[in-house]
């Protein structure tokens, strides 16, 4: 069990997430680049320099030549990265794989897959590029939150794309969101029963403690997730472990196992890839976005040195310093080695920055515990690396009602 689209054997090295283009053709409630922080999309150009490329190239070379990096990732993302057109990205997607030369490069597009079709699927197969398409889940009235310029939900749209595409071999995989509304068995079966995926990964919803404060029902919705999340993880591991990898569940048991995690949700400080913006200036991953008042911004312009830079900035070092996660409660934790505080993002709050448990400890404590409990059961494992006790831990709570 390991992810074929991101995984965990290849550890937490710096990777480059590059914004192809900077709006996008749906407009997500949740999305946290357009509707929970700041919009970028007055102040950026739309598409990416097709220069800005080159500068990040000969870093990946030079780190690759003196041994800190065997493969140089490079995720295309947007907005909506295919708005940038085919003639733009076969441009793009050559001078990348012509300056690489013999330099080994993982690339990864993800996409709300409205525009796939089978000449974008010619093009991302002829030059070697995964491609992920994100999915929402229907909530008990059937709605999504993935709708158009039009309000008009897109979900049976991006069904028909995964149905079509998922026997092209350029087809990764499939990410959601996950929605305390939704049946999270059902949401296994429909990715791996019904679509088949050879790939998935359910995303824990982005938000803060500034955006749940005075939110009475927030204990309510943690308990949804969980069981939502638990619901998932029993079918998955039930049925489609051996043959499907999902990259959330795959770490959490990686975790209990003494491995590492890939996974920016669990198991790690901080994250590890950076962005390119379409005006090549470089920045923190962008789920930070929804932290009000937090500066991303590493360098104004990409530098043919941007690897080594990046590493050496303070900014970088501090979110993935072992020193995270630094609330009081998380260093309490029973479980604290294998969540590390969750996603760096959901533990920021205006007031104390970082140093908050994960608005979403409730379910990070339970979904651990659990997945911990079928590892001993399934996988006869007496001795975790750390077990947890399966009570959620009231110096927890306190500071996820917080
Ligand atoms: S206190 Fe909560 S957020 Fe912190 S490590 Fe424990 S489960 Fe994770």
């Amino acid at each position: 069990m390991c992810g074929a689209f991101d995984s965990a054997a290849e550890g937490r090295f710096l990777s480059m997430i590059i914004k192809m283009h900077s709006r996008c053709n749906i407009n997500c409630t949740y999305c946290y680049m357009y509707n929970l922080g700041d919009d970028p999309s007055a102040s950026l150009p739309k598409r990416l320099n097709l220069e800005a490329i080159d500068a990040v190239i000969a870093s990946a070379r030079r780190e690759f030549e003196a041994g800190r990096m065997g493969t140089a990732s490079f995720a295309l993302h947007g907005g909506e990265p295919l708005l940038v057109g085919k003639t733009y990205m076969r441009q793009f997607l050559a001078r990348v794989r012509d300056l690489a030369g013999d330099l080994p490069l993982k690339l990864t597009m993800q996409t709300n897959g409205l525009l796939l079709d089978d000449a974008w699927c010619d093009l991302m197969e002829e030059y070697r590029v995964s491609v992920g398409i994100s999915l929402d889940l229907p909530d008990q009235h059937g709605r999504t939150q993935r709708l158009d310029f039009k309000g008009r939900d897109t979900y049976s749209r991006v069904i028909e794309a995964v149905k079509r595409f998922r026997e092209r071999s350029c087809f990764a995989g499939v990410i959601m969101v996950a929605s305390e509304f939704a049946d999270g068995a059902a949401a296994v079966e429909l990715l791996c029963g019904d679509l088949q995926v050879p790939w998935f990964d359910i995303l824990i919803p982005d938000l803060t403690h500034d955006h749940i404060a005075g939110r009475t029902d927030w204990a309510e919705t943690q308990r949804r997730l969980l069981a939502f999340y638990t619901s998932a993880f029993d079918t998955w591991a039930g049925k489609y472990a051996e043959t499907i990898d999902c990259r959330l569940f795959d770490n959490l048991v990686s975790l209990h196992l003494g491995g590492n995690s890939s996974a920016d949700a669990v198991g790690t400080p901080g994250f590890s890839a950076v962005i390119l913006e379409t005006d090549g200036s470089v920045e923190l991953h962008d789920t930070l976005r929804i932290c009000s008042g937090f500066d991303r911004r590493l360098f104004e312009s990409v530098s043919d040195n941007v690897y080594s830079d990046v590493r050496d900035h303070e900014k970088y070092k501090q979110i993935n310093s072992g020193d995270f996660p630094s609330a009081e409660a998380c260093r309490n934790c029973d479980v604290q080695t294998l969540c590390q505080g969750g996603e760096l993002a959901h533990r920021y709050s205006r007031e104390k920055g970082f140093s908050n448990a994960s608005v979403h400890c409730q379910l990070l404590y339970g979904l651990i515990s659990h997945v911990g409990q079928w590892v001993r059961r399934e996988l006869k494992v007496e001795t975790l690396r750390r077990a947890p006790t399966g009570d959620f831990p009231p110096a927890a709570a306190s500071v996820a009602a917080a």
